[in-house]
C-alpha cells in the first residue's frame, strides 16, 4: 500500500511509466504472451513464477487497475471481474461450496439476492438471511459447523442503511468467519471496510468506480488479514489443490491465499474475465473518482434537505442528513461525514403519485442504472427489485412509494430546479 492520499492514489497509483514510455495506462489489447523457454512457460502454470499466461486469467492492463484498486482499500491484492454479479459470486463460491451457507444482513441489492437466494441455492449453497434488528443471540442462532462467510453491504442499496461494522465484524469473527463487505455505494473514497474489521470486499464498479455509466465490471479485494490455515476451516485454501496438482494456496501464498486461488481456479474455470479495454475506461473514471464522491455527496445533501422540507414528500432516507437513522455510523465510519449520491424518498400518494413524478422530470432521466455522473430516477419496487416477494423487499427496506434518486454532479440548483417542477406536479 501506498502512502499517497486517495486522489493522489487515484491518479498515480497502479500502472507507472518507465522511462520514455507512454505516461498514461496502455491497452494491452491480446489473448497471449510469449516465453523465451518452454521452462519459464512451466514456471507460469506451476505458480512458480509471477507473469501472464493467458488473458482469461490475467493481463496487464487488467492488473495495473487491480493494483490501483487494491491500494485504494488498502489490500493486498484485488481481481477484476467481469460484472459486480460476477465478483459477489466468486467473493462467496472461493470458500463456500454445496452443502454449506453462509449468512447475509437482508438488506441487499435486488440481483444480489436472487444469486444468493435462487442460483447459489441451485447450487447447493445456503443462504441465511438476518437483519439487523435481531439480538446477537439470534443471530448467532444461524450459525453452525457449516457457515462460511457473513456478507453484508456498506452503505445498501437501495434503502441506505449503514453497516454496522464493529458488530457484524465481531459477530463473523467470534464465530471463525471473515466478514464479506459490498463496498459499491460508498466506494473506498467514503469508507474503508478493511479499517473496520472487513477481510474480503467486493464492488460493481459499474456504479461510482467507472462513474459514467461506460462499462461494467467488479472486483474482489483481499485484506490478507484472515488466517484461512487455522483450525483447518478452510480446507479449500489450506490443503493440497488438485487442479493444482496438489498445492497448498495458504503454505505458499501465505496471506494472499484467497485471491489467488480465486484467480487461478475460479477465474480460470469460470472466465468471468473483464476485457483490457474495459479496464481502461474504468482506470479513467478511478482517476477522478475522489473529486466526483465529494461532489455527488455535497450535491445529494442539498437535494436531501430539500426534500425534507418539501410539503409532497413523506420521508426522505439520506444519511448525511443530521435525523437520519443511520447518521451517527455515517458520521463514524464515512470520511468527512460525506454520504454518496443517492437519496431515497416516498413521494406522498403512493406508487402513483411516484410514478406522476418521474414521468414529469426533465434533467433527470429515468434509468436502471445508479451512482454515474448525470442525475437519474429509479421505483425500485417496479424494476431492480420486482422479483422479490412483499416480505422480501420489506427486508430490503422498500416500500411502494420508495423512490431512489442518484444525484449527479452537474450543478446543485439545476438538479433541485427539476426536481422541485416534477414534484409540483405529483
Ligand atoms: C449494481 C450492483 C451490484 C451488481 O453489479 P453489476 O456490475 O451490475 O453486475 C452489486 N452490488 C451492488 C450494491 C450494486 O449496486
Amino acid at each position: 500500500m501506498s502512502d499517497f492520499k486517495d486522489a493522489t492514489k487515484c491518479i498515480q497509483s497502479g500502472y507507472v511509466a518507465g522511462n520514455g514510455e507512454l505516461r498514461t495506462l496502455p491497452i494491452y489489447q491480446g489473448t497471449t504472451y510469449r516465453y523465451d523457454s518452454s521452462e519459464h512457460l512451466a514456471k507460469l502454470f506451476d505458480l512458480e513464477a509471477p507473469g501472464h499466461m493467458y488473458t482469461r486469467i490475467s493481463n496487464p492492463t487488467v492488473a495495473f487497475v487491480e493494483e490501483k484498486i487494491a491500494d485504494l482499500e488498502g489490500g493486498i491484492g484485488a481481481m477484476c471481474t467481469s460484472s459486480g454479479q460476477a465478483a459477489s459470486m466468486v467473493s462467496v463460491f472461493n470458500i463456500c461450496s454445496a452443502g454449506q451457507n453462509f449468512v447475509c444482513l437482508n438488506n441487499l441489492y435486488g440481483g444480489t439476492t436472487n444469486l444468493f437466494s435462487v442460483t447459489l441455492k441451485r447450487m447447493g449453497i445456503e443462504v441465511r438471511y438476518v437483519s439487523e434488528q435481531m439480538s446477537d443471540e439470534e443471530i448467532s442462532s444461524f450459525f453452525d459447523e457449516n457457515t462460511r462467510l457473513v456478507f453484508a453491504e456498506t452503505l445498501a442499496n437501495p434503502s441506505l442503511a449503514v453497516l454496522d461494522f464493529e458488530r457484524f465484524s465481531s459477530i463473523a469473527h467470534s464465530h471463525g468467519v471473515p466478514l464479506i463487505v459490498d463496498n459499491t455505494f460508498a466506494t473506498p473514497i467514503l469508507c474503508r471496510p478493511f479499517e473496520h474489521g472487513a477481510d474480503i470486499i467486493i464492488h460493481s464498479t459499474t456504479k461510482y468506480m467507472d462513474g459514467h455509466a461506460t462499462v461494467v465490471g467488479g472486483v474482489v479485494i483481499d485484506s490478507g488479514k484472515f488466517d484461512w490455515a487455522k483450525d483447518g476451516k478452510y480446507p479449500e485454501l489450506s490443503e493440497p489443490d488438485p487442479s493444482y496438482h496438489g498445492i497448498s494456496y495458504t503454505e505458499q501464498f501465505k496471506e494472499a491465499a484467497y485471491i489467488i486461488k480465486a484467480r487461478v481456479q475460479l477465474m480460470r474455470d469460470l472466465g468471468i474475465t473483464p476485457q483490457p479495454t474495459a479496464a481502461f475506461y474504468l482506470n479513467l473514471g478511478l482517476e477522478t473518482l475522489a473529486l466526483r464522491i465529494r461532489q455527488h455527496s455535497h450535491n445529494a445533501l442539498r437535494v436531501a434537505q430539500f426534500l425534507k422540507d418539501h410539503e409532497k414528500v413523506s420521508w426522505v432516507n439520506y444519511p448525511g442528513l443530521a435525523d437520519d437513522e443511520y447518521h451517527e455510523r455515517s458520521q463514524r465510519y464515512f470520511t468527512d461525514g460525506l454520504s454518496s449520491g443517492v437519496v431515497a424518498f416516498g413521494v406522498a400518494g403512493g406508487r402513483e403519485a411516484a410514478g406522476r413524478f418521474m414521468d414529469s422530470l426533465k434533467l433527470t432521466g429515468i434509468v436502471v442504472h445508479v451512482a454515474d455522473a448525470r442525475t437519474s430516477v429509479l421505483h425500485p419496487a417496479s424494476t431492480t427489485h420486482r422479483q422479490l416477494s412483499d416480505e422480501q423487499l420489506k427486508g430490503a427496506g422498500i416500500s411502494a412509494d420508495f423512490v431512489r434518486l442518484s444525484i449527479g454532479i452537474e450543478d446543485a440548483d439545476d438538479i433541485l430546479a427539476d426536481i422541485s417542477q416534477a414534484l409540483d406536479q405529483a
